[in-house]
């Protein structure tokens, strides 16, 4: 029986997620796979955490005045949670997408009280069709607007290394050896790379990438490669220039995925678990059947892999079109479902 009732405002429930074991994964790996399941934030994704760290700085650092309108450049998700909080502390959100971003998640944002911009790419300031460009002019051109700018705001990496990577450590109990997840903006891999890095510089951390996106050859080369227009895009990773947010100093690795790669593990996954993951978990999965002989995971490895969101928030896209797709309760019958 609940015997106490907590009266909270929803920034308040943001973070400390639950660590699940994956025992389809464990068993398939021959290792002990944890995912850290961000999508039971309250905007349902990570990307709540650095919402709410740059809305409270904004706040803090009188960059807005109340009734004031927040303005973000993002895949999705990051747009949500500055919706969701934008609202309940009484400002306005106006959120730049790609076209790349799934239906659903333009419905969220607009549910959320967002007012929603679809611009050709999300390619960096200097592009002038990208969802930064326009969300910086338009800050820019609007009073009392403020762009949070999760690819330079020093927020989005604060706020893993302050909460998610403590949060990771504390539900290993200091026994993680590698943490893995999709790179983006790179906000979630350096904070909670730099965190679990200065508890234990031996653990593995890795990132996951789409073909073509340039942040695996800037951290092995130090440079840009000649030809950053081969990206093939997954929702919510990937870059054609290095962001503010990534510091390469607490990255060990980054592997690259292909977008189909990463659409048929969606597919398999759910087949053989019976959940449903988005496309960056997928990419994550994907990299652990790819790069099998390069990760040489032992049988006493604490490997954490972090899911930034769920699968409902992509079902036109990756379930949609699936024969025999059960997102119900025979899902149930799923015999391997037991051993999650
Ligand atoms: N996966 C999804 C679904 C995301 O929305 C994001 C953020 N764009 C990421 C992964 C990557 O996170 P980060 O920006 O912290 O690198």
């Amino acid at each position: 029986m609940i015997s106490k009732i907590k009266k909270a405002l929803i920034h308040e429930l943001i973070g400390n997620t639950p660590l699940r074991k994956c025992g389809y994964l464990s068993t398939e790996n021959k290792t002990n796979i944890y995912i850290k399941e961000e999508f039971h934030n309250p905007g349902m994704s990570s990307k709540d955490r650095p919402a709410l760290y740059m809305i409270q700085d904004a706040i803090a650092k009188n960059k807005i005045k109340k009734g004031g309108e927040f303005v973000e450049a993002s895949s999705g998700n990051t747009g949500l949670g500055i919706a969701m909080i934008a609202n309940e502390l009484g400002f306005k959100s106006t959120i730049f997408v790609s076209q790349t971003c799934s239906d659903e998640k333009i419905a969220m944002l607009e549910s959320a009280g967002a007012r929603v911009e679809i611009c050709e790419n999300s390619n960096g300031l200097h592009d002038f069709y990208s969802t930064q460009f326009k969300a910086q002019s338009y800050a820019s051109n609007h009073p009392n607007a403020y762009f949070t700018n999760q690819y330079y705001n020093s927020g989005n990496i604060k706020a893993h290394y302050l909460t998610t990577g403590p949060e990771i450590w504390e539900q290993t109990k200091g026994k993680i050896t590698h943490f893995i997840v999709g790179v983006g903006t790179g906000g979630t891999i350096s904070g909670v790379g730099r965190y679990l890095k200065e508890q234990n510089k031996d653990i593995k951390i890795w990132g996951v990438e789409p073909s073509g996106s340039i942040l695996s050859h800037f951290l092995e080369y130090g440079e840009v490669p000649d030809d950053n227009t081969k990206m093939e895009p997954i929702e919510g990773i990937g870059r054609t220039f290095v962001p503010g947010s990534f510091d390469g100093k607490y990255v060990d690795k980054i592997f690259q995925i292909g977008y189909q790669e990463s659409a048929d593990r969606a597919v398999s996954y759910r087949k053989d678990s019976g959940l449903l993951t988005g496309f960056s978990s997928a990419a994550v999965i994907a990299a652990l059947d790819k790069y099998v002989e390069d990760m040489d995971f032992q049988p006493n490895d604490l490997v954490v892999l972090l899911f930034p969101d769920h699968g409902s928030r992509y079902i036109s896209k990756l379930y949609a079109g699936e024969t025999n797709a059960s997102f119900g309760s025979s899902i149930f019958t799923n015999q391997k479902i037991a051993s999650q």
